[in-house]
């Protein structure tokens, strides 16, 4: 499969992903079956492992890193969705290759999304601004969240917690949604937590797992 240049090519075997592995698993939400279909996800990787784009499985993108596997995206995606409308901000925690970010910004979102590793907050600015997706991508602390852009109608986590981060539960606006992985270091829940108008109500959305969340609201590094 390796030199597959052709964007028709890859699109096919995007139609195919989306098919398999979204629709099959009962993804039922057309913003995400949509935007999912237009996202040239092998963008997003490194070249080296670009064929396995469309595989059904995470795949590292260096730095000890992962792009997610496409169907916990889509999942990620469609709990964001649910938020009150109408649909403004979201926040993406833990920009990694900028996927998920480029997927929330398909969607309609306009996209803040915070990465702690420059080298990956550098690739990802550029492979979103190549594909012309607005997203501001800012290199800090995303367990704190982004407070000079809050509140958001949806944030979303791309690495897991050892609990909710307080800091981004407080910036959602009532109506909104943050969908986070909560667990420990190797296996976790993925856990939506709404706010209304006053107070959080928290749901759980079934078993994941993710990277740690490194900061003050996540893990020590080590
Ligand atoms: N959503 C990404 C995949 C995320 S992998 C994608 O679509 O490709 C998890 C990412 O979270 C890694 O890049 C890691 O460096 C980053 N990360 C971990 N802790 C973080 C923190 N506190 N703030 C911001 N990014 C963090």
């Amino acid at each position: 499969m390796s030199g597959i240049d052709d964007e028709a090519a890859w699109a096919a075997l995007r139609e195919r992903m989306v098919r398999d592995q979204l629709e099959a698993r009962g993804v039922a939400d057309g913003r995400v079956l949509d935007a999912m279909r237009r996202v040239p996800r092998h963008r997003f990787l490194p070249e080296r492992v670009r064929e396995e784009a469309y595989g059904d499985h995470p795949v590292s993108i260096g730095e000890g890193q992962t792009i997610s596997q496409p169907f916990i995206v889509a999942e990620m995606t469609a709990l964001a969705l649910t938020a009150t409308p109408p649909l403004r901000r979201a926040l993406d925690v833990g920009t990694g290759s900028g996927y998920q970010a480029a997927v929330l910004a398909a969607c309609g979102f306009e996209v803040v999304s915070v990465e702690r590793r420059e080298r990956l907050a550098e690739r990802a600015r550029a492979t979103l601004a190549e594909l012309g997706y607005r997203v501001e991508v800012r290199v800090g602390d995303g367990s704190l969240g982004c407070p000079d852009a809050a509140p958001f109608c949806a944030i979303v986590v791309g690495a897991a917690a050892p609990s909710v981060p307080a800091a981004l539960a407080g910036q959602l606006r009532p109506g909104g949604v943050l969908v986070v992985p909560v667990g420990s270091r190797g296996l976790q829940e993925l856990t939506v937590v709404r706010r209304t108008e006053d107070g959080f109500a928290h749901e759980r959305a079934g078993g994941c797992v993710f990277v740690p969340l490194v900061g003050e609201q996540g893990w020590p590094e080590r």
